[in-house]
C-alpha cells in the first residue's frame, strides 16, 4: 500500500482560484469587498509570517486585508477597545486576533469581544457552542480545513473511530465536534491521558495537535488508517512521527503542505462568508 497523499497545498491552490473568481463576482454584483483586519500583538517573528501569510492570500483572491500591529506591552483593555472599534467598521468583514498574544492580555477576553459575525477564524466561544451543537457558525480555521481536505478527498468519516490528540481551543476541541458533527467516534486525549499508544493503535483516523514535535509513533498508527498532522516544527517536521507509515497507512497530511494552506484557505473562505452575509 502506498498513502493517499492529502494535498493542502494543491487544494488550496485550486480553492483560491474558485474564491478568485467569488469575490469578482460579488464586486461586479455590488457588494461590498471583502476586508480582513488581522491583528497583531508584540513582535513574535512566527507570528508576523503567519499574519503575512494570511494577508498574501487575501490579496491572492482579490480580497482587500488591514493590518494593525501593537506593541508587546498592549493591555487587555487596550486590545478590547481595538476590537470594538473594529467590530463597529463597516469596511472590515472579518477579524483575526494572531494567537498567541502576550501574557498578560486576557486572550479568552479578547476573543469573545470578536463580534461573531465577524469571527472568520472561529475562536470565539459562543461560535464554538454553536458549532458544537451543530448550528451554523464559522469553525475554528484550522479543524474546518481539515474537514474540507478529508471532504475532497472523500474520506468516509461516519461510524469511524477517530482520535484527536490535544484538546485546545482552537484546535482539538473544535476538531472533535466537527468530526462528532460528521458522525465519526470521537476520542480526545491530552496531557493526562494514560495509555496513548493503545488509544491511538485502535483509531481509523489520527489527528494530532500536541505542539510537540513526533510526540505522536509511527508504531502507534494502525495500518490503513488516515494521519493528518496539524503539527509543524522546525526542519519539516510535524507533530506525528512518519517513519515508514507511508507505507502501511490509507492516507496522510504531508508536513508542510498538509494542514497549514488549509487553515489559511477556511479564514479565507469564511471571510468572503461574511462578507457576503452582511452585518
Ligand atoms: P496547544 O494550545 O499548545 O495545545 C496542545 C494540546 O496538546 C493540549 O491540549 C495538551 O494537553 C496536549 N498535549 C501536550 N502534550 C501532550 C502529551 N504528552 N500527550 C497528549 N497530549 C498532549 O497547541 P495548539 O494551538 O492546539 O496547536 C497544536 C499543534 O498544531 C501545534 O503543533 C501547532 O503548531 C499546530 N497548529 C497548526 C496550525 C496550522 O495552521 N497548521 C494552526 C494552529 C496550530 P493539555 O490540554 O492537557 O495541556
Amino acid at each position: 500500500m502506498s498513502a493517499l497523499i492529502l494535498d493542502g497545498k494543491a487544494l488550496a491552490k485550486s480553492r483560491e482560484q474558485q474564491l478568485h473568481a467569488a469575490v469578482e463576482k460579488l464586486l461586479a454584483a455590488g457588494g461590498r469587498k471583502p476586508v480582513l483586519a488581522t491583528i497583531l500583538v508584540g513582535d513574535d517573528p512566527s507570528s508576523a509570517t503567519y499574519v503575512q501569510m494570511k494577508q498574501n492570500a487575501c490579496a491572492r483572491v482579490g480580497m482587500g486585508s488591514a493590518k494593525i500591529e501593537m506593541p508587546a506591552s498592549t493591555t487587555t483593555a487596550e486590545l478590547l477597545a481595538k476590537i470594538d472599534q473594529l467590530n463597529n467598521d463597516p469596511e472590515v468583514c472579518g477579524i483575526l486576533l494572531q494567537h498567541p498574544v502576550p501574557e498578560q492580555i486576557n486572550e479568552r477576553a479578547c476573543f469573545d469581544t470578536i463580534a461573531i459575525a465577524k469571527d472568520v477564524d472561529g475562536v470565539t466561544t459562543q461560535g464554538y457552542g454553536l458549532l458544537a451543537m451543530g448550528e451554523p457558525a464559522f469553525g475554528s480555521a484550522t479543524p474546518a480545513g481539515i474537514m474540507t481536505l478529508l471532504k475532497h478527498y472523500q474520506i468516509e468519516l461516519s461510524g469511524k473511530h477517530a482520535i484527536v490528540l490535544g484538546r485546545s481551543p482552537i484546535l482539538g476541541k473544535p476538531m472533535a465536534a466537527m468530526l462528532l458533527n460528521a458522525n465519526a467516534t470521537v476520542t480526545i486525549c491530552h496531557s493526562r491521558t494514560e495509555n496513548l499508544a493503545e488509544l491511538v493503535a485502535q483509531a481509523d483516523i489520527v489527528v494530532g495537535a500536541v505542539g510537540k514535535p513526533e510526540l505522536i509513533k509511527a508504531n502507534w498508527i494502525k495500518d490503513g488508517a488516515i494521519v493528518i498532522d496539524a503539527g509543524y516544527h522546525e526542519g519539516g517536521i510535524g507533530d506525528i512521527e512518519k517513519t515508514g507509515l507511508e507505507a502501511r497507512v490509507s492516507a496522510l497530511t504531508p508536513v508542510p503542505g498538509g494542514v497549514g494552506p488549509m487553515t489559511i484557505n477556511a479564514l479565507i473562505s469564511q471571510t468572503l462568508e461574511a462578507a457576503k452575509r452582511g452585518f
